[in-house]
């Protein structure tokens, strides 16, 4: 299946050093593979530096390419600011950087409490904010700029309930992305956003659909294409917004979900549910 293969051209980012919070499982774990393998150096940045030094060599190993990993956790300032210094003090500089940590559960939103509802927002929009503001004012500085890429989902425009704080924090990151693409584009800044379907992973999905939650709402029915997504095609989408070839592409987010969120939004769409038998019907019910 051409889907499951990597799609841009071989060296596509080569010279470039490319930083993904979260990097080291899940979905920023496949980007920064095809990264590496497109020629990149890649930091990849968390909380949990064993998890991180072990994909580090993992992606070594199975890309040949240079992996720096660096724990970070991205509500802390000060801690953005030194993964940024010792980056650009490793590789030199900094190309590329992809907003792609996050933290997500499902409640009834009268059951969190106010602690709860900060975690998630703390992770996702003041992460992203706090590593926007110290890889910008560096881009900017130094007259030497790169590529933002943040990870939203489609619910920063719909809404969602029982994950709630992540529909406000990722609604908020949305709007930094479309500010930002304006803004900072006089500094040659560009300011992307992907927003994924159902991409199967480990931590994420485990949290969200724990148990037989899976079996019960298999995500998949939603998509009209009937299936998840492959991590390779994410992973394609995400080296082209890297990559010089989308130089005209800026403050745009991009979906990647089968059509997942228009079949919820369109208002006849649950006629899928009708049998061709039943059209049949309809049509001569017309007729007289
Ligand atoms: P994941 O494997 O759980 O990735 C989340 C990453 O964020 C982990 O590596 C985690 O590492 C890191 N992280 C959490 N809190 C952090 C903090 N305070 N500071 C730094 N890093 C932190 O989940 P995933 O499914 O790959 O999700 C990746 C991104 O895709 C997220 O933005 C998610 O919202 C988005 N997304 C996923 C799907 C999907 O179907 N999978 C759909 C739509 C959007 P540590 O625990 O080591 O910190």
């Amino acid at each position: 299946m051409k889907y499951t293969e990597g799609m841009l051209k071989e060296d596509a980012l080569k010279g470039k050093t490319i930083v993904i919070t979260g990097g080291g499982t899940g979905l920023g774990r496949s980007m920064g593979k095809y990264f590496l393998e497109l020629g990149a150096n890649l930091v990849i940045t968390s909380r949990k530096l064993d998890v991180l030094k072990e994909s580090a060599k993992e992606l070594e190993e199975e890309t040949g390419g240079k992996v720096l990993p660096l724990s970070c956790d991205v509500r802390e300032y000060e801690q953005v600011e030194k993964v940024i210094n010792d980056a650009t003090d490793h590789f030199g500089k900094i190309d590329g950087f992809l907003n792609n940590a996050a933290g997500n559960f499902i409640s009834p939103t009268e059951r969190l409490s106010h602690r709860a509802f900060d975690t998630v927002v703390d992770i996702v929009l003041r992460g992203t904010y706090n590593c926007t503001l110290a890889m910008g004012k560096k881009w900017i500085d130094d007259e030497n700029p790169g590529v933002f890429l943040n990870i939203v989902t489609t619910y920063a425009w719909t809404g969602t309930g029982y994950t709630v704080p992540s529909a406000c924090a990722k609604a908020g990151v949305l709007a930094l992305t479309r500010s930002l693409a304006v803004e900072w584009a006089k500094y040659n800044i560009r300011t992307n956003a992907i927003a994924p379907g159902p991409f199967p992973t480990k931590g994420a999905w485990e949290r969200l659909l724990p148990g037989d939650l899976a079996e019960k709402f298999s995500m998949k029915n939603k998509v009209p294409v009937g299936r998840h997504g492959e991590h390779q095609e994410l992973a394609n989408l995400a080296a082209y917004l890297m990559s010089d070839y989308s130089a005209y592409v800026n403050g745009d987010v991009i979906t990647i979900d089968g059509g997942e969120w228009l079949k919820g939004a369109g208002q006849f769409n649950m006629l899928e549910e009708v049998t061709p038998e039943m059209w049949d019907m309809l049509e001569q019910m017309r007729k007289k």
